[in-house]
């Protein structure tokens, strides 16, 4: 049978299937899971008819897949921007089926969005893009059924206004959306959760593979790209702590600060960020230089730590090599699927090789705190209660904790390497490996494959 090329879910999926092959060589019977897990439970394709600030009618295209509901209600964010297309949704769908079952929480694997940009568009065009959106989607979503949030140009504005058509097409006041206004509803943390859960990872990996670039020495160095909400919350944790954040970049350039970034600088790039702005007209700030139609990761000559936070495949294996050049020891993406697989074969062999290496850690695993925190206000919302911040930063902490455990033990495990004395195991094995079993068993005990 021929299907059509979609490249972006086709590398997410050889991704996962190479990490799989030591553990499936052990466990055959597990080789039927991975065909039937790879195929979503259903793809939901529509027309959204909207109408611009000059009445004339805009037609956009419409996407939720909802990949699997064996771990609880799909659960997964909806991508607004011009590139969305199925087969990156798919690839996110799939991703987010594993990352979330990482988490220990009862959610099941979703993603949607739409090809409109939200960028130059009025708040009232995007507030009848989202009501036209919503006009179909409420269809197919629900409290226990599939819980969308924001990703990529959907924040605090575009929920609201999704939430408000949801309830009017429904009338009913519910929890089917997550990220939502902390007065109605939302989860204390949910706009950092998934900066801070990368930074509560990441310290898992220092402490194991370099604590001497611990996160409170000013002396250790982090790259960040993107300057959305992953980007600006992972900034602020890293300052908070005491290292130096060393770039932030958007879509179209990278800002290097000399000195290092301040909380202060950070809120305004999140202000500018809010009004559709572009780091480009901070180009003149003095202590920082910046690189037009660049990403961070040549520009910088000493790096320790590496944070992508902005897009799939915004790592390059020559950028991997620059920054193995430059000294960098851990990897961790904020971005689903940051790194391409060229960049990740650089960083994987370069653990492998040394006990000073690259320790990368994929997004699956590295990124689900956002996840993770949609499903506590899941949790809240079920119980019409609000957790306190420091409740929810608590339990935010414990289940990167675990989950970094996981991925530890299951990559010391099925990586089917040979670990020479002092270096690490794969997180990425690890991840895939262990995210693959919860969601393939729980399949198996359903009646999902046999
Ligand atoms: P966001 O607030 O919309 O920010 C996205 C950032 O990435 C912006 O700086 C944007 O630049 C840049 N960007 C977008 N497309 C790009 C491209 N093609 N090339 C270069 N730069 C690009 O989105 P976000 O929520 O931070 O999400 C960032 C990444 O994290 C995505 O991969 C997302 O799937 C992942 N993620 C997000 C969450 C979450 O809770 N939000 C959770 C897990 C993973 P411009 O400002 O110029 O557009």
């Amino acid at each position: 049978m021929v299907f059509p090329s979609e490249p972006e879910f086709e590398q997410a999926l050889h991704e996962l299937t190479t990490s799989l092959e030591p553990f499936l060589a052990a466990n055959p019977h597990y080789k039927k899971a991975l065909d039937v897990v790879q195929v979503p439970e259903r793809v939901l394709q529509f027309r959204v008819v909207w109408e611009d600030d000059q009445g004339i009618p805009q037609v956009n295209r419409g996407f939720r897949v909802q990949y699997n509901s064996a771990l609880g209600p799909y659960k997964g964010g909806l991508r607004l921007h011009p590139s969305v297309n199925l087969s990156i949704l798919k690839f996110l769908g799939f991703e987010q089926t594993f990352k979330n079952a990482l988490t220990g929480l009862s959610m099941g694997g979703g993603k949607g969005g739409s090809d409109f940009d939200p960028k130059g568009k009025s708040d009232s065009e995007i507030r009848r893009f989202c009501n036209a959106f919503m006009l179909e989607l409420y269809r197919h979503i629900g409290k226990d059924t599939d819980v969308p949030a924001g990703d990529i140009g959907t924040g605090a504005r575009e929920i609201g206004f999704l939430f408000g058509a949801y309830k009017k097409l429904r009338n009913e006041f519910t929890g089917m959306l997550t990220g939502k206004g902390l007065n109605w509803g939302g989860s204390f943390i949910r706009p950092e959760a998934t900066g801070y859960g990368v930074i509560y990872y990441v310290e898992h990996m220092i402490a194991k593979a370099c604590p001497e670039y611990s996160l409170t020495l000013p002396s250790t160095l982090v790259a960040i790209s993107g300057s959305g909400n992953v980007a600006q919350f992972t900034a602020l944790k890293v300052i908070e702590l005491g290292a130096t954040v060393v770039s932030l970049s958007d879509s179209r350039g990278s800002l290097i600060a000399e000195k290092g970034y301040t909380k202060e600088f950070i809120q305004e790039i999140g202000q500018l960020k809010l009004k559709g702005g572009s780091l480009e007209s901070l180009a003149d700030r003095s202590g920082y230089t910046y690189h037009a139609g660049k990403r961070p990761w040549t520009l910088l000559p000493t790096v320790h730590i590496a944070l992508p936070g902005a897009t799939q495949n915004e790592v390059s294996k020559e950028e991997a090599e620059a920054l193995v050049a430059a000294g960098v020891r851990i990897v961790a993406e904020g971005s689903n699927m940051g790194c391409t697989e060229a960049a990740i074969a650089v960083f994987e062999a370069s653990r492998k090789a040394n006990p000073k290496g690259v320790w990368y850690a994929p997004g699956k695993a590295s990124n689900c705190g956002g996840v993770a925190v949609s499903g506590l206000e899941m949790a809240q919302n079920s119980q019409r209660l609000a957790w306190s911040t420091e409740e929810v930063d608590a339990k935010l902490k414990s289940i990167m904790t675990e989950c970094f455990k996981i991925c530890y033990s299951a990559g010391g495990k099925w990586s089917g390497e040979e670990l020479k004395e002092g270096t690490l195991p794969s997180l990425l094995s690890g991840a895939n490996v262990a995210g693959f079993i919860k969601v393939a068993d729980a399949m198996k005990e359903q009646g999902d494959w046999w």
